[in-house]
Formats: C-alpha cells, structure tokens, sequence
C-alpha cells in the first residue's frame, strides 16, 4: 500500500485538492491527517485483513503514533520498519531517470529498466532533480525522527538499497518475520 501511489491516483480523477498537488510537485509532503485517513481506509480493505506493507508512510512522528493507534484499534501488530539505505547520488539517478507509462502505470528507468518504443510516458514532476535534492533533505529531517522510533521499539530493519531489483527484493524478505 503506497500513500505515493494512491495520492496520484486522487489527482489524476481529480480528487486531491489543487493545494496538494501544487505541495507534491514541488515536494512537500501533504498534511498528517490526509494521509492517516488514507492508510486507515485503505487497510479495511479485504486484501489487507491477513495483513499488510506500506510504502511510504509513515513519513513523520505523527503518522507513525497514528499507525500505532491504528493497529491496536485493529489488534494488529507492527512486524517490521525496514529503512533501505542508498547513497543519495544514485537516489537522484534512480528519480531523474524514472519515468511511468501512462497508460498501464508500469514503472521504468530510461538506465536500468528501458520502456518499449510504444510506451506513453510521464515523468513525475517532484523527479525533476532540483525537486528530488529537495525532497532528499525532506526525508532526512524525516529519518531524524522516524529511525529512532522504531529503533527503540526494536522493529527497525536497515537493508542495503544497492543492488538490483531482485537482490534487494531477496534481502527485504530475508529481514521480514516468517509466517
Ligand atoms: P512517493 O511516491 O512515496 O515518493 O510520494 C510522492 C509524494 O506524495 C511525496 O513527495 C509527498 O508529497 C506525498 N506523500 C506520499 N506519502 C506521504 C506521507 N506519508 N506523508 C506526507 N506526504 C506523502
């Protein structure tokens, strides 16, 4: 469950308020409250009743208390926070090379994974680098707060964000707790 993607699904039926796609182009991270009530929809789905993993979110203290709240209302329990770690030069490379076929929502990287001749494709406002170097510095006064968290609860995971796609798809699992 991404709140990324589901945010971008709400403006593109034109449901998100042009506020907000104004604050995610340029970067910004959208209010607590509108993600939280997001998450909290989205996870009484039927698909998310065995459980589930978020991308995304949570993104501040704030959120993360709301998980919390969220999950004992439910009885469910965090298993894992998994951090994945990548320099941020190659972070700026995977972003600015990134770009989405509009019409399957299939992801790919103008380097590492090339579109078709035929795809029809977008690139994300907020992977233009000056936004991205913006939204570096976002995330680290995030991580500032985010990490120790889940460290002092225990359920911090740190991987190796290097790699390719099914290297570090095999080290996120390696970390997650079995059935
Ligand atoms: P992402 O696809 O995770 O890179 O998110 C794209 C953009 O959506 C972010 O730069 C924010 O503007 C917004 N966004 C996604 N998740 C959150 C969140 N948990 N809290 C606040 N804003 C978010």
């Amino acid at each position: 469950v991404s709140t990324g993607d589901m945010l971008r699904a709400a403006k593109s039926s034109g449901d998100l308020p042009e506020a907000l796609v104004t604050q995610m182009a340029a970067g910004g991270l959208v209010p607590d409250d509108v993600v939280i009530q997001l998450i909290d929809a989205r996870t009484l789905a039927e698909d998310c009743s065995k459980g589930f993993l978020l991308d995304g979110f949570p993104r501040t203290r704030p959120q993360a208390e709301a998980l919390d709240a969220l999950l004992a209302k439910r009885s469910m329990n965090l298993t894992a926070a998994v951090a994945l770690v990548v320099p941020n030069e190659l972070l700026i490379e995977r972003a600015t090379l990134r770009r989405t076929d509009k019409r399957t929502g299939q992801i790919y990287h103008l380097k590492y994974k090339p579109p078709p001749h035929d795809a029809d494709l977008e690139h994300r406002a907020d992977d233009q680098e000056d936004v991205v170097r913006s939204r570096l510095q976002t995330y680290e006064r995030m991580t500032s707060e985010l990490l120790p968290y889940y460290e002092a609860k225990g359920l911090l995971k740190t991987v190796d964000g290097v790699g390719s796609v099914d290297e570090v798809s095999a080290r996120i699992l390696a970390v997650l707790p079995g059935e």
